[in-house]
Parts: structure tokens; sequence; C-alpha cells
């Protein structure tokens, strides 16, 4: 059984070595599906959707009306210190594939417990910069065997 959930956040951001318009300071509002794959639990749920906002809700907060910047593009992060406005640093370029691939981690870093508790087995993220344009991410939470915390779950890029 599948659930999902969707987010929506303003954002900033500039791809500095882009060739085109994308190396220009722009905006979008960003759209993300969150959908987990598990099995039903006796309250007939794959996950509470409440708990998936409250994992998730840290992350909009942080993004929200604020500008994701690229690790390295000091020339952005001067001017928006210089502004006192808002940003997140992402360890690469804010691509919408990119971001895909942080929320995967977020969610598997910051909601190891939350995948345990629900049994969930397969993650998939997708956001949305356009109408026209979203990008795409699929992995599968597989339980080891040995059930050892902290590491009892693998990740495999599917
Ligand atoms: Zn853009």
């Amino acid at each position: 059984m599948k659930i999902a959930k969707q987010f929506r956040w303003e954002g900033a951001h500039r791809l500095p070595n882009h060739k085109g318009n994308c190396r220009n300071l722009h905006g979008h509002s960003y759209k993300m599906t969150i959908e987990l794959k598990g099995m039903l639990n006796e309250e007939g749920m794959v996950v509470d959707f409440a708990d998936l906002k409250a994992l998730i809700n840290p992350l909009i907060e942080a993004w929200d009306h604020a500008t994701l910047v690229a690790e390295g593009d000091e020339d952005l992060i001067n001017v928006l210190n210089t502004l006192g406005s808002k940003y997140f640093v992402l360890p690469y370029n804010s691509t919408s594939e990119n971001l895909c691939q942080f929320v995967i981690d977020f969610i598997i870093k910051d909601g190891y417990s939350f995948l345990i508790k629900n049994s969930i087995s397969e993650i998939r993220v997708l956001i949305r910069e356009t109408d026209t344009c979203y990008a795409e991410l699929e992995r599968s939470v597989i339980l080891s065997e040995e059930e050892i915390p902290n590491s009892a779950y693998s990740v495999v890029n599917i």
C-alpha cells in the first residue's frame, strides 16, 4: 500500500555555472510529493499523515521564503549576508534532482525511527519547480536480518 502527502514552499535559487537563464537569481513555488510504501497497521494506515508532516516540516520551514544556495557560491552568500536574508546552503547545486536527493537523505537520517516504526519499504520524492518540470527519485529501504540498532537499514538506489 502507498500513501502520499504534498508539501509546498516559496524559494529563490540560482545555478551559478548554468549557461542559460538559471544562472540568474529567480524563484519558484515549489511543490513536493512524498510517497511511502508499507504495510497497513492495525489502524488501517501506512503512516499517520500528521507524523509525516511533523517529520518534513522542519525542512519546509528552513526552505520557505529562503534562498537555496550551493556550497561555494560565495558571491551569493555574501550578498544574502549583507541583506540579512534567509538562506539554506546545500552541498551541491539546487537543482530539483539534487533537492530530491537531499529530501530522501533527510528522511533516512532524521526519520530513521519513523521508517522503522511504520515498516516503510520504499520512498519516492517528486519535486516540481514549475507546472511543466519535475524531478523524481525513489529508494528502497531494506531492513536487514540482523536488526542492529542504527544500522538496520541499508539504502539502495533503484
Ligand atoms: Zn530555477
